[in-house]
């Protein structure tokens, strides 16, 4: 991996993952599963094993020609942020992928070194099988974390990022595989290969400025070149961690597809799901009319928009303040949190310092001062006319015993909303010539009998009538 370019023109000809491998070597030397028995796990079986007679579902309501897909996880530089995410997705949730809850869906079996029952070789069984092209179904693999110049490790007899161990290594003696041995081997025959979080689809923190671990992303890792065996390149679900939602919907959005019972759902130029990452986050942020009004968080705490305390939302491609973190629940600006920009490529390195007012805000926040200073004072005002019933305005009072230090709107403010009224109704197409302020003249009457009658339409006083206890006045 050390190499970057290997061809005339500076372009790569193998990808980064083919040269590690051309290092590394075939495999052919496996855990002997007779030997080692069934122990792993305190049930004495694995997972597959123990949620399969429930999971499975019969051939008559599995609608599609794949009964289940293997999905393997493994974790190159990562917090495991990814890992939580997912287990808190609710839509939908793991629990539902795992027992093919879905219809149309194929179950999905997992093999997490986290969230599996079994360990060590028992875990790994299912890899060896995936290598040697012995697996009961296809397999997609999933990456958490950023991918590292192994190669650098290897100089001082070291790894960054290890998941289990083989017996791969000098006469058969057992040797940490990382995380990017499994992906290079297991990648060219994977039905779809899946990068989760921003390690995994950008590099993320791990391949900050001044890292020592030449961290990369799975897209860096595989080359532009690279096809899952059913003609997909790398699918990429970012965020610092992604919303769970966001990654299992792209979950099931391929696993549709790779049943057969729709197209591939659309990805955009760096294989993120376009149906979630093609809006920024501030297009639907709870802030955004305070943006629009001109009005600014001094510091953490206030209500207003973030963005001169250091939001980053306006260049963006993030759908949390929509979706919300866990169950529409949460999710940065709708808590206070400014964007730091944690699902994008540049991330960390452009977004840094972080909580320092983005440059390229002043242009748009000093307009929309200026333009605040206005439409502001115009909004309340016709904020405090909308918030008047028309009896109110007739009788110069607000029933209200919340109301009582309230005063009526003066002369000028008075004849303002009228004036207001009248505008609104010169568009009312199908409006009567009735009066506009003389609708319930007899309820004004009953209430104030010195009030000048206002005579509807006609020149006549309505019928007279006792007033219903029930009626106001
Ligand atoms: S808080 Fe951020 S995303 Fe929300 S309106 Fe302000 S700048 Fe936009
Ligand atoms: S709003 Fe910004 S910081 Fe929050 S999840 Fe989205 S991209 Fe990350």
């Amino acid at each position: 991996m050390a190499s970057r370019t290997n061809g005339d023109d500076g372009k790569l000809d193998r990808s980064l993952a083919e040269q590690f491998l051309d290092v590394l070597g075939p495999v052919d030397r496996w855990h002997d599963h007779e030997h080692i028995g069934d122990f792993g796990s305190p049930a004495r079986v694995d997972m597959e094993q123990l949620l399969e007679p429930v999971a499975k579902a019969g051939p008559v309501s599995r609608l599609g020609p794949l009964e289940k897909v293997h999905a393997f996880w493994f974790a190159g530089m990562s917090c495991d942020g990814c890992s939580v995410a997912v287990t808190g997705a609710e839509k939908p949730s793991l629990e539902d992928l795992l027992m093919g809850a879905h219809p149309g869906l194929p179950r999905i079996v997992l093999h997490h070194p986290v969230l599996d029952l079994e360990g060590g070789p028992n875990f790994l069984r299912a890899h060896e099988r995936a290598i040697k092209g012995e697996l009961d179904a296809p397999y997609v693999i999933i990456l958490e974390g950023s991918i590292t110049d192994e190669n650098k490790a290897m100089e001082t007899g070291g790894f960054w990022a290890s998941n289990g161990e083989e017996p791969w290594g000098k006469d058969g003696v057992e040797r940490a595989v990382t995380a990017n041995e499994w992906v290079a081997r297991l990648a060219p025959g994977a039905a779809a290969s899946i990068a989760i979080g921003t390690c995994a689809t950008w590099g993320g923190i791990p391949s900050a400025q001044g890292n020592p671990t030449g961290a990369m992303s799975l897209m860096d890792f595989l080359g532009k070149d690279y096809r899952s065996t059913f003609g997909v390149p790398v699918v990429n679900v970012p965020g610092c961690p992604p919303i769970g939602d966001n990654f299992n919907e792209t979950v099931a959005a391929i696993l549709y597809f790779l049943q057969g019972f729709g197209p591939l759902p659309e990805f955009d130029e760096l294989g993120r799901p376009a149906w979630l990452f093609g809006e920024t986050v501030h297009r639907h942020c709870v802030r955004g009319a305070y943006y629009e009004e001109g009005a600014y968080a001094e510091e953490f705490g206030d209500p207003e928009c973030l963005v001169e305390i250091g939001c980053w939302g306006p260049v963006v491609n993030c759908n949390i303040t929509s979706r919300g973190a866990i169950n529409h629940v949460g999710g940065c600006m709708n808590v206070g949190g400014a964007c730091i920009g944690c699902t994008m490529p540049g991330f960390p390195d452009k977004f840094t310092p972080f909580h320092k007012t983005p440059p390229g805000s002043r242009v748009s926040t000093t307009a929309s001062r200026l333009l605040g200073s206005v439409i502001k004072p115009l909004r309340m005002y016709s904020n405090e006319h909308l918030n008047r019933e028309v009896r109110w305005d007739i009788h110069g009072d607000v029933p209200s015993g919340w109301a009582s230090e309230k005063s009526e709107p003066g002369a000028l403010r008075g004849a303002g909303h009228k004036l207001y009224d009248k505008l609104r109704r010169t568009t009312d197409t199908g409006r009567q010539d009735n009066e506009t302020w003389g609708k319930r003249t007899e309820w004004t009457q009953a209430r104030d009998p010195e009030l000048e009658p206002q005579l509807p339409r006609g020149g006549e006083l309505p019928e007279e009538r006792e007033v219903s206890s029930q009626e106001p006045g």
